[in-house]
């Protein structure tokens, strides 16, 4: 399908699937355990795939980095060091990117944080989930709110001025006391922005069991919007625009990565488990498989599942594109839309304007000449909203 959308430059996201111990509640891609050596060789691999990119002499542009995981601050100083290397042989990284790494406490220290300053990497998403150390336990998580805290002040030292911060809220056992108090202790930092993430019980984790097992109870489904909720309004106060569903930044501080994902703009991706997605040929998914992603790198194959990109239907393309960007305040621009598909929206989607209109009644739904977006309250129906639409 033909789809008209160029002006926006590529995001580049590079996986790093190690932390130092599995969390109770994470489905991501990550191990725990993982020897130096497997390290070594795994970063071996990526510097293969990221260089590769290159493959016809033209690197193509991108102006986001975001070195996720996993726990990707697991990794010594010189390993990250030649990542990026690769990334710039790969790439063509603009001056003014945004190159973000994902880190958690315990696995920063200040000689790290000044390494990667002098490596360009100019935010730092910190994994904090909570002040309340009886809470962090409970998740398995390895550290304490005082090791975030003290590594969040280390990053200032060490210059960075871009930092943001995860929270979970809706944890089993967590009062709307201790929500506000972690929320209001990291917002005395003053981190630039804040994703605040309900606690999902994902199929094979240890929580899913015990949850199945009745070991353990999700707080009511009111609470656990309540807490949502009057942590926006907490976020707002403080002068923090909630720009997506789950994230809130000071003016100009917005994801620029993230953004990609929920603008519809395209990326690419390394690392095993990765997936990129382009205008041209559709998604592209390495292999989840960690020691065949290493080993097909070694032997010069590509690290593709299926040898290959999948391209979506049409249908599938626009569904996509409302469906992301009804996750952002600035909602669908319609006009953007009919550029890119070169189709009327109403067209396209003229049999669910009267679902739309009720929507709006109820008050779930902005619609304007040119906009369509959820409102605060749309967002706890917006499941269903979305699902209009896919
Ligand atoms: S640190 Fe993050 S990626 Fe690693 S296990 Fe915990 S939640 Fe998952």
């Amino acid at each position: 399908m033909i789809i008209n959308r160029k002006q926006a430059k590529a995001g580049l996201y590079i996986h790093i699937p190690f932390c130092l111990k599995k969390c109770r509640y994470c489905d991501f891609l990550s191990f725990e355990g993982s020897s130096r050596e497997l390290q070594e060789a795994y970063t071996d691999a990526l510097v293969k795939e990221l260089v590769c990119y290159s493959g016809n002499g033209k690197r193509p542009a991108v102006d986001t980095v975001f070195i996720g995981g996993g726990t990707p601050s697991i990794l010594a100083t010189g390993e990250i060091g030649r990542i990026l290397a690769a990334a710039e042989r790969g790439f063509y990284i603009s001056g003014e990117a945004e190159i973000t790494i994902e880190a958690n406490p315990k696995t920063l220290t200040e000689d790290k944080l000044s390494a990667y300053r002098a490596m360009g990497i100019n935010r730092l998403s910190i994994g904090a989930q909570s002040m309340d150390n009886d809470l962090l336990s409970f998740m398995g998580r390895v550290h304490s709110s005082r090791d975030f805290a003290e590594n969040f002040q280390a990053a200032r030292d060490a210059g960075f001025d871009n930092i943001n911060v995860d929270l979970m809220f809706g944890i089993p056992g967590q009062s709307w006391e201790l929500w506000e108090d972690s929320l209001s202790r990291v917002l005395k930092l003053s981190p630039e922005h804040i994703s605040f993430y309900s606690l999902q019980l994902e199929e094979g984790t240890e929580f899913c069991q015990m949850y199945k097992a009745g070991q353990m109870d999700l707080p009511p489904q009111e609470e656990e919007r309540e807490m949502y909720h009057r942590g926006i309004d907490m976020l707002k106060r403080a002068g923090y625009c909630h720009y997506e569903i789950s994230n809130s930044a000071k003016p100009g501080f917005e994801c620029r990565h993230n953004l990609k994902y929920w603008n519809f703009d395209e990326y690419f991706a390394a690392g095993a488990g990765a997936h990129s997605f382009c205008y041209d040929r559709g998604r592209r998914f390495n292999t989840a498989d960690l020691n065949q992603y290493i080993k097909r790198l070694q032997e010069g194959m590509d690290p593709v599942e299926g040898g290959g990109y999948e391209e979506e239907s049409a249908a599938g393309y626009m569904g996509e594109y409302v469906f992301t960007a009804l996750r952002t305040r600035a909602g669908v621009d319609t006009e953007d839309f009919e550029d890119t598909f070169g189709v009327d929206f109403c067209k396209v989607y003229g049999d669910k304007i009267e679902k739309l209109l009720q929507y709006r009644e109820k008050g779930l739904l902005i619609l304007e000449e040119k906009r369509i977006a959820l409102t605060e309250r749309g967002i706890d129906v917006s499941n269903g909203i979305m699902a209009e639409f896919v």
